[in-house]
């Protein structure tokens, strides 16, 4: 009798026809992969909103998986469709895809779901979730609870009271225990209900769970009849978890430390079923100092948390990358000074390594450095194709400056450029390049006469004009930087500047200054700066014309 009446409430639930369980485990078999070939994926919301945090895990997760000739992919979990925003699937898979971080399944940025194991988004999972909680009500290791929200406030501010452990469980899990009967007829009458876990924990009982990144570590176990499905009939995070990566065959869950502490349900939740669980990893956020105290990287507070700004800046997709691998391990430093010329897919990436970044601390500096390092390894070519890519987006008057005079500007990028280890490493982000550059085009530089002489305080306007003449005498464009050097010094010394700064340190009363103080003349006349890559280039590259029409200001 008690058997029917379960039976007719779970017929009641699910009048729909469903698919078995065997015939989802049938559909979606075990993957055909190599020993030790890990299954990963990330399963961000669509909040419309990118972390750097969640960039930072779909990293880790795909090297894990890449690494090992596995599968990576990306599962939307939209089963909260109040937290849902228009545009926001498309920006996680645009992200990924920007930033090169493969996913082998789910849905791509043309909006199609690639792969054997989906749908990847959840809320098209609504008919495999059901199959299965339909499977813990038949195998009565779920209830339907029909407790409003109104009793469950009660329940807490009573437990509150007698300061006891808060939630829905042994006594106070009132549903539970309740007579078939009672739930028919609550169900009949069409009173909204949740279907609980009727877990089998005791909170007294501590067991071990291991977690790749934190250890072996001892919790209580769970004892929560947790929901899995709610009112809208769809599954909690926890539950849909539990479905979701064993049918897709998931071998490594990694994922933010906030779920640390929910491992007991997870576990317990498998264990139920008698599936194995995927192995846990637990990443610690990505944090910033405050006031000498550590906090989680916050989307309200904190720009950087936003993957959109290091887009606006300019900063090289790349370096990013290598920034938070560096976060992730950090011998990935040491590796990259090894091997400046492989691709950062060929480091071998550790658990081990990942549980000593638990206080992973943001720091431009680090990034501002790294960033460089990355911009210093690229070609002229690849700056250029960079600088005007990001230009297009967010600087378009630079952006036809750069497309106008192409090869200008490219030569303007061989400056320094792609002597190894000596490259010189003044690019980090995008967005200061055109001011790096501007004085190259004549569109964008000025100078005037007092302009020069205001800056040039310890010569007369004759000495450098007579300076400048000698130099424009002597000057031959083919000259090495050498020769060119050496002339340089040659009119130094007839000025009565010293060429030998020993020489010059001793007795600097005795010279009119050094030879860096006449290199200085031609920066201001030719940059309007007194800082600048080496001049010798710059010259080469603005073409004797453009010299000699500036360095003529003074003449
Ligand atoms: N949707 C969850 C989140 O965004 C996913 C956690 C997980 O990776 O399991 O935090």
């Amino acid at each position: 009798m008690e058997d029917k009446i379960k039976q007719e409430i779970i017929d009641i639930v699910f009048a729909e026809e469903l698919a078995t369980p065997e015939e989802l485990e049938t559909q979606y078999p075990a993957r055909n992969l190599s020993g030790g070939a890990m299954v990963t994926r990330i399963a961000p919301s669509p909040t419309g909103f990118m972390h750097i945090g969640s960039l930072y895990s779909a990293l880790i997760s795909e090297r894990f998986a890449h690494q090992s000739s596995g599968v990576f992919f990306v599962r939307i979990e939209d089963t909260d469709k109040k937290r849902e925003v228009e545009g926001a699937v498309e920006l996680i898979s645009q992200s990924l895809k920007s930033f090169g971080i493969d996913y082998d399944e789910g849905r791509n940025e043309n909006d199609e779901e690639v792969g054997q194991y989906g749908p990847y988004t959840q809320s098209h999972r609504s008919e495999i979730y059901k199959t299965f909680v339909k499977e813990f009500l038949q195998r009565d290791l779920a209830y339907l609870c029909f407790a409003t929200s109104e009793e469950l406030d009660e329940m807490r501010s009573i437990q509150q009271s007698q300061s006891v452990k808060p939630g829905y469980y042994g006594e106070w899990a009132k549903w539970r225990t309740k007579s078939s009967e009672e739930v028919l007829e609550m169900l009949k009458s069409g009173k909204a209900y949740v279907v609980r876990f009727k877990s089998p924990g005791d909170y007294a009982h501590r067991i071990k769970i291991h977690d790749e990144i934190l250890g072996t570590r001892e919790l209580p176990e769970n004892d929560q009849d947790i929901v899995i499905m709610k009112s809208d009939k769809l599954p909690t995070y926890h539950f849909a978890h539990l479905i979701d990566d064993h049918l897709m065959r998931t071998t490594h869950v990694i994922r933010g430390d906030e779920w640390f502490p929910s491992l007991p349900i997870h576990v317990q939740l498998f264990e139920s079923m008698g599936w194995e669980a995927p192995k846990f990893a637990h990443i610690a956020p990505i944090q910033k100092l405050e006031e000498s105290s550590k906090r989680k990287l916050s989307k309200r507070k904190d720009p950087e948390a936003n993957i959109a700004f290091f887009d606006e800046k300019g900063y090289p997709k790349e370096a990013i990358k290598e920034y938070l691998l560096n976060l992730a391990n950090s011998n990935f430093e040491d590796w990259r000074k090894q091997n400046p010329e492989k691709d950062y897919r060929e480091f071998q990436m550790s658990f081990e390594k990942l549980s000593n970044s638990s206080g992973a601390l943001f720091d431009f500096n680090k990034l501002n450095d790294i960033s460089k390092e990355v911009v210093s390894r690229m070609s002229a070519e690849e700056v250029y194709e960079n600088v005007s890519t990001w230009a297009e987006h967010h600087n378009t008057e630079f952006a036809n400056l750069l497309k106008q005079h192409s090869d200008y500007a490219k030569e303007i990028f061989t400056i320094e450029r792609g002597v190894g280890d000596k490259s010189r490493k003044d690019i980090k982000m995008w967005s200061e390049v055109q001011s790096d550059i501007e004085y190259f085009f004549d569109d964008s530089f000025s100078l005037t006469k007092s302009e020069t002489l205001e800056q040039l305080p310890n010569a007369s306007a004759d000495e450098l004009s007579d300076i400048v003449k000698s130099f424009m005498e002597s000057y031959n464009f083919d000259d090495s930087k050498e020769e060119w050097f050496a002339k340089v010094k040659v009119i130094a010394e007839a000025h009565g500047y010293s060429i030998n700064s020993k020489e010059y340190k001793k007795n600097p009363e005795s010279f009119k200054g050094n030879v860096a103080d006449v290199a200085k003349i031609f920066r201001i006349l030719l940059c309007n700066r007194t800082q600048t890559p080496d001049l010798h280039s710059i010259m080469k590259v603005m073409g004797q014309d453009r010299v000699f029409k500036r360095l003529s200001l003074i003449v």
